[in-house]
């Protein structure tokens, strides 16, 4: 009898916050964790990089003529334009890690979910990370010190209307403790992958071998 494990389908993981909500922090603590075998989307941005920044890692970071052709050439799973620049998600590298059943880590707004949810359906599973007060969010966007006064205003301003979108998400998670979000957050990826659904063709072969033991 074969006991390799059954295939499944990738977990499409979203992660939506406004800026300054710790879920920078919190993609990275995921990626770090070679265990959860996670690849991050690396999406396309208009924005210019701040000093932090690494293009190719963080984003690619492009001109708006060359977003404007990505999207026409229908390259972009998904796009928004958030905080007066153009963000978008690359097609491509995500149906290379989904077709070896592999998982995808999204660090992208509402918009940018509810389009990935009507194209990838159920293999998609949204979290909300939210701050614990907009005092924490202020001071965590003033503590980062890379964006103008005029800038973190605006994103401050911008965070209430994220905020207001919680209810599109299956998960919602405030992160008022960094470790245990991270904890929430790989207990959420590992209950998913087991799904039924996303399991179903492999577990349908198993069973089909089990049985015939
Ligand atoms: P930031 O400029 O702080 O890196 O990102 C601003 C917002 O844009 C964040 O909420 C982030 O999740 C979102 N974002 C980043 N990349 C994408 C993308 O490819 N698509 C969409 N829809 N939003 C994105």
């Amino acid at each position: 009898m074969d006991h390799s494990p059954p295939q499944r389908r990738g977990v499409v993981l979203i992660l939506s916050s406004p800026s300054g909500a710790g879920k920078t922090t919190l993609t990275r603590m995921l990626l770090q964790d070679r265990d959860l075998d996670l690849t991050l989307s690396i999406s396309v941005t208009t924005r210019p990089r701040r000093s932090s920044e690494v293009d190719g890692i963080h984003y690619r970071f492009i001109n708006e003529r060359q977003f404007v052709a990505m999207r026409n050439a229908s390259e972009l799973l998904e796009w928004a334009e958030v905080h007066g620049n153009f963000y978008g998600t690359p097609r491509a590298p995500v149906e290379a890690v989904l077709a070896q059943g592999r998982d995808c880590l999204f660090d992208i707004d509402y918009q940018g979910a509810q389009q990935v949810r009507e194209k990838m359906g159920t293999d998609t599973v949204t979290v909300f990370v939210l701050p614990p007060s907009m005092k924490e969010l202020r001071a965590r966007l003033e503590r980062r010190a890379e964006d103008s006064a005029e800038v973190i205003e605006r994103r401050l301003e911008n965070a209430r209307k994220e905020i207001a979108r919680w209810k599109d998400y299956d998960y919602v998670i405030v992160n008022d403790d960094l470790q245990r979000s991270f904890e929430d957050l790989i207990a959420i990826l590992r209950a998913e992958r087991q799904r039924r659904p996303r399991r179903e063709h492999g577990i349908a072969a198993f069973v089909d071998r089990l049985l015939s033991e």
